[in-house]
């Protein structure tokens, strides 16, 4: 029988619930416990397909091709596991399954209510994962912040399991204590007023985890227990820390992980074994070298849009014991005038993935002073679409040269819609999505990164490569390196003459891990490192004879 963790939230949003969730799973995870994650998400839209990154932050995708929240990527990061379509649930698939019921027939002429039958259904939801004896204990984040109208059915979904299994449920509720700094005191009133709020809903939480940027002195922390009701040592300090992968030694230290297994009664679990972590944040914090990497997209203000090239990039870095600085450089604003100042400072350049028509111009510029001046080049996805087009305009000499999702009456469409996306008109959950198969041709960088033939990647795309050019790419000097073997879909470009030169149409950011940091990341950023190393040597001529 599965145990289940419920991380709620309280005061403000932001406060990295997604991450504390991850570490408590890493804890446990590392004392032996089969441990998942799920994202319960208040919002009525079915999934965050759909959603602008300006709301949302990047769209993460499991292998059986879910669109879902962020924080599944911190899941995955952190645990090395695989989540599905049933780590992620939102009001809107709460809604979407009930009603569907309802027009079956279901509810045999009852009235459909939000309690009980949104409800049941929430319970359902928190339930699924444990069944069948796959996982020992399931945490499920709730999205929103406590006291939210659109949260209260999942609350008091949570109320109810306590009910039902009060041996096997516990509530984890992250707040924040702000640091008056005209009074210079740690406030707890916020906390209190939030804990209050929970328990009004029904809900008491058996350990409160505090947000703050100074330290909590046991007089704070007892203030917190007695006010709070509850256990002094369940008060636990989440301080700022220098990276998030940090977090799960910080929460060990405050012994987070045994409180959890002793309230659900777990006594079958062994000493933590991080012993891998600890030498991946170590070569962390401690790089040897440098890279600068350009990040050439269009939501550069936003950190959220790209969080999954932003960890694989930190997951790389480590392995190469370097440090890797992003640069992010706004495509729209990047002109033939002014590319050499924007991106001659720089290591490596990875042109990010994307839709639309805002800022592609300024991507091919950038992609051609990549290929031109043998700067590490990695495109994902919009970014290898954008290397096509460049390489058809400026080496094949096609002006014309487009993607018809950018200009559908293009004459030479060397980027089109993928046939089986001609006859799709809805837009959530209808792109190429998730995981699929890709043989590598031997010989090329790809077969050479990955080490094997065949890989498997996840994808979110409409648009792909148009095989009707492909001899005039490749007698050009393009190498096309994998494909899907049922498709015959190009899913890698490469320039062979050039260093470093790889576009993919996958996303290979979505399965970088801690433990296994993603190939190409990792020699991107060894092929960075390799060029700043060469800049160093031409640089100083004393250094190159020594080096030769
Ligand atoms: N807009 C492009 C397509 O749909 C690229 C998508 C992406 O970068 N994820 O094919």
């Amino acid at each position: 029988m599965a145990k289940y963790i419920f991380v709620t939230g309280g005061v403000t949003s932001s406060l990295g619930k997604g991450i504390i969730a991850a570490s408590l799973a890493k804890l446990l995870q590392a004392r032996g416990l089969r441990v998942t994650i799920q994202k319960l998400d208040p919002y009525i839209n079915v999934d965050p397909g759909t959603l602008n990154p300006y709301e949302h932050g990047e769209c993460f995708v499991t292998e059986d091709g879910a669109e879902t929240d962020l924080d599944l990527g911190h899941y995955e990061r952190f645990l090395n596991i695989f989540t599905s379509q049933a780590n992620n649930v939102t009001t809107g698939r709460i809604y979407q399954t009930v009603i569907n019921k309802e027009r079956e027939g279901a509810y045999l002429g009852k009235t459909v209510q939000v309690i009980p039958h949104i409800t049941d259904e929430i319970k359902r939801r928190m339930l699924l994962l444990g069944q069948g004896n796959k996982w020992d204990i399931v945490i499920t984040e709730l999205g929103g912040t406590v006291g939210d109208i659109e949260s209260l059915p999942f609350i008091e979904a949570v109320r109810q399991l306590q009910w039902e299994m009060p041996d096997d449920c516990m509530v984890v509720h992250l707040t924040l204590i702000p640091y008056l700094k005209a009074a210079k005191e740690l406030k707890t009133k916020p906390t209190q007023h939030s804990v209050k709020l929970l328990s009004s809903e029904g809900v008491h939480p058996d350990v409160i985890v505090c947000r703050t940027e100074e330290p909590l002195s046991p007089d704070i922390r007892k203030k917190i227990a007695l006010f709070c009701n509850v256990k002094q040592d369940a008060v636990i300090e989440a301080a700022d820390a220098s990276t998030i992968y940090e977090v799960p030694l910080m929460m060990m230290r405050e012994k987070l992980d045994l409180i959890c297994l002793k309230k659900l009664g777990l006594t079958h679990y062994h000493e933590p074994e991080l012993g891998k972590w600890k030498e991946f944040l170590d070569k962390l914090k401690y790089p040897k070298n440098k890279v600068t990497i350009g990040l050439i997209g269009k939501y550069i203000e936003l950190q959220d849009a790209y969080k999954s090239i932003l960890e694989s990039f930190v997951h790389a870095g480590a392995v190469n014991e370097c440090k890797v600085q992003v640069v992010n450089v706004h495509s729209e604003f990047i002109t033939d005038e002014n590319v050499c100042e924007k991106l001659g400072n720089l290591d490596g350049l990875l042109v990010a993935p994307g839709f639309g028509h805002r800022g592609v111009e300024g991507k091919i510029i950038a992609v051609k002073y990549a290929r031109e001046n043998r700067l590490p080049f990695f495109g994902i996805c919009l970014g290898m679409q954008m290397a096509v087009i460049e390489f058809a305009r400026n080496v094949l000499g096609l002006k014309d040269a487009h993607s018809t999702e950018m200009n559908p009456n293009t004459p030479t469409p060397v980027i089109d819609l993928m046939e089986e996306q001609k006859k799709v008109t809805a837009k959530g959950g209808t792109m190429r999505l998730g995981a699929y198969p890709c043989i590598l041709k031997e010989g090329t960088l790809a077969r050479e990164i990955y080490g094997k033939e065949e890989i498997s990647e996840r994808h979110r795309h409409r648009w792909e490569f148009n095989n009707a050019y492909l001899s005039q790419f490749e007698q050009a000097g393009m190498t096309l390196s994998g494909f899907n073997p049922e498709s015959g879909l190009v899913e890698i470009i490469e320039l062979p003459a050039h260093p470093f030169f790889i576009g993919v149409q996958y996303h290979p950011e979505l399965k970088s891990t801690v433990e296994c940091p993603q190939p190409v990341f990792v020699h991107f950023i060894k092929a960075a490192r390799e060029f700043t190393e060469a800049k160093i040597a031409v640089k100083n001529p004393l250094l190159q004879s020594e080096m030769i």
